[in-house]
């Protein structure tokens, strides 16, 4: 091993050291090479690879990206070659000397200090380790680098290359059904592997709301792949072992010398056998270096930064992964661990290092998107459950309009849900569906932004022809329905306040009488909307003073009954998104 020190050039030209070379490293160190040709910027990079495109990795897995090259945006020689950067793989960061403003490398055997006028950390975040035992198997992998991505494609090629004729397929367990877990599932199936999906959380990808999450899990189940929802991976065995420890540290009772196939044990007892198995359980800051330096971080541990990437101290910007942000609508200091923010970051720290103006950092909304098979999730701001958790005031709307105009061929529903403040202001959308969801989203993220309200939503100008959208675009629907809430126009129910509607309101089902024989909820009063105003006598009966729930399948024919009973002096409210959404939260209807 050898010790040295870089000779200190502190002075002329500027030395700008970089720790992590993908997301936010490397924007932060093109940055900066385009804004001072004379810097000289040195990227380190523990791994073997900079500037990979790490989202891409489940579509090189599934084969829709089939050159490995497509992933690997620069080398760093390409580097060198076109922003003059010093790119050192295989370098890694163990120490920084706050004072000496240096950090400390080891490099294979070797060990040097490198002397900084501005450091910048990117290190991104670290997979989180569930406690299940047996995670050292060869056949358990994670799917974060380009190794991770080379090595599971290669397990799969000796897999079905060594698939009998009549012998069933290879089957993957997937722990974790979180963004790059369904991306997982999606990647194995498309290879032809049995997926299995073990989810703690009583729904898949845990930060969209309970009543769309269905929709998803309906999509994984007509792909074939096994959900299990509710349970958490205890311990992982080579097939025919029976593990001795659940829990806390890691022990087997059989040591798996070959990547042979295991068996995963669940918390309800049951086994699945697979060939592999991909943990995807999320990830934390990867902030331990900046915590033995010294730099503060906040109670997620994540590093703190100000609003140009700073953190606590003066010479050193952080960005990424591992650094805290405030949630937009909560005011939360979290990490948020995506793409977007890491880049953007990048840019402004490079700014910030270069003695720029910044766009000072805005609080992150946390958008975010993903393709199930044939569906598509996105949400943005903050969903239910943490407006609920930070006890903030919120009207949810549901609705289910079609991406297009119906009338032109091919029109899809698209599944939103948004919350609005009482005051009208968005909080937070999501969206589920085959066609449109990303075009909603991203206009609703931009909203969110600029602080709109039910009101603007209603109001926004968004293209339409038949093929793209509606004369009313989904955007405005959420808009005027959240008008109609807010100024009690419409008052509505919903769908998980179904067992006091029950015990203490007439249920008025104003769909087609062959609907309603279809499914229907217990003790509904049938009549169909176009029927009420002839029939509004049998209502006062049912009724019997009590408060009219009213139901149709998507909300809007149980609007305009909701109007007519109001403008007859009923005490009515209408199902926020009908039975479609009713039976997503109540799946044993
Ligand atoms: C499979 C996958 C799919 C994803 N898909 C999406 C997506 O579709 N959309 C989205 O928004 N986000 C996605 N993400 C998340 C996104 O990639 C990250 O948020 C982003 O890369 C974070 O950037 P970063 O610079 O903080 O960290 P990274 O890009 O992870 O880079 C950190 C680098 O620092 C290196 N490093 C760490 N410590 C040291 C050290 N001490 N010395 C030297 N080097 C060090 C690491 O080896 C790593 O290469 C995905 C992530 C993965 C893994």
């Amino acid at each position: 091993m050898t010790t040295k020190t870089e000779p200190s050039r502190a002075h002329d030209p500027r030395r700008i050291v970089v720790v992590g070379g993908v997301a936010g490293g490397m924007s932060a160190a093109a940055r900066a090479r385009r804004l001072d040709e004379q810097a000289e910027i040195v990227v380190l990079e523990q791994g073997a690879y900079v500037s990979f495109a790490n989202c891409g990795l489940p579509y090189h897995l599934s084969g829709e990206i089939g050159q490995r090259d497509a992933l690997l945006l620069h080398t760093p020689e390409s580097l060198a070659a076109s922003l003059n950067l010093d790119v050192r793989t295989g370098h890694r960061v163990t120490g920084i000397d706050k004072s000496a403003q240096e950090v400390t490398i080891q490099a294979g055997d070797d060990t040097y200090a490198l002397p900084y006028d501005a450091l910048l950390l990117s290190p991104g975040a670290v997979p989180v380790r569930p406690p299940i035992a047996g995670l050292d198997h060869p056949a358990v992998h994670t799917l974060r680098t380009i190794p991770d991505v080379d090595s599971l494609r290669e397990r799969i090629e000796e897999l079905l290359a060594s698939r009998g004729r009549t012998q069933p397929g290879p089957s993957a367990v997937v722990i974790g059904a979180g963004f790059i877990g369904l991306e997982a599932v999606e990647a194995l199936t498309a290879r032809g592997l049995q997926v299995h999906l073990v989810e703690l959380a009583d729904h898949v990808l845990p930060p969209l709301d309970a009543e769309l999450a269905p929709l998803l899990s309906d999509e994984l189940a007509v792909h074939g792949v096994d959900l299990r929802l509710g349970v958490s991976a205890q311990a992982v065995a080579p097939a025919g072992t029976i593990p001795v420890t659940l829990g806390g540290t890691i022990r087997e009772s059989g040591k798996a010398s070959s990547p042979g196939a295991v068996t995963v044990t669940l918390s309800d007892g049951a086994t699945l056998a697979a060939h592999l198995v991909i943990v995807n359980v999320g990830v934390r800051p990867a902030s331990a270096l900046a915590v033995e330096a010294g730099l503060e971080v906040g109670p997620t541990g994540a590093i703190r930064v100000d609003g140009d990437q700073h953190t606590s101290d003066p010479h050193i910007w952080a960005v990424g992964d591992a650094v805290e942000v405030t949630q937009a609508i909560t005011g939360a200091r979290i990490p948020v661990p995506l793409a977007g923010p890491a880049n953007r970051q990048g840019r402004r720290a490079a700014d910030s290092m270069c003695g720029r103006r910044t766009t000072p950092q805005a609080s992150v909304l946390g958008t975010a998107i993903v393709r199930v098979f044939d569906l598509t999730a996105a949400t943005t701001g903050a969903n239910q459950a943490t407006l609920r958790r930070a006890g903030i005031a919120h009207e949810v709307v549901h609705i289910h309009p079609g991406d297009h105009a119906g009338y032109y061929p091919g029109s899809e529903q698209v599944h939103l849900v948004a919350s609005f403040a009482p005051d009208g202001t968005l909080l937070g959308a999501q969206g589920v569906g085959r066609a449109g969801v990303d075009k909603r989203i991203d206009i609703l993220a931009t909203a969110i932004r600029a602080g709109m309200t039910a009101d603007d939503l209603a109001e926004l100008e968004l293209a339409y022809a038949p093929p793209y959208g509606s004369a009313k675009d989904p955007v405005n629907m959420l808009g005027f329905v959240a008008q109609n809430v807010l100024d009690a126009t419409m008052p509505q129910w919903q769908a998980r306040d179904l067992d006091g509607a029950l015990a203490t309101t007439l249920i008025l089902d104003v769909r087609s009488r062959s609907e309603y024989a279809e499914g229907h909820l217990s003790g509904a009063l049938n009549i169909p909307h176009l029927e009420l105003r002839q029939r509004l006598d049998e209502v006062t009966t049912s009724a019997g003073g009590r408060t009219v729930s009213v139901y149709c399948a998507s909300g809007v024919r149980s609007y305009l009954a909701t109007r007519v009973l109001l403008g007859e002096g009923f005490d009515a409210r209408n199902l926020s998104g009908g039975w479609l959404t009713l039976q997503a939260v109540h799946p044993n209807l």
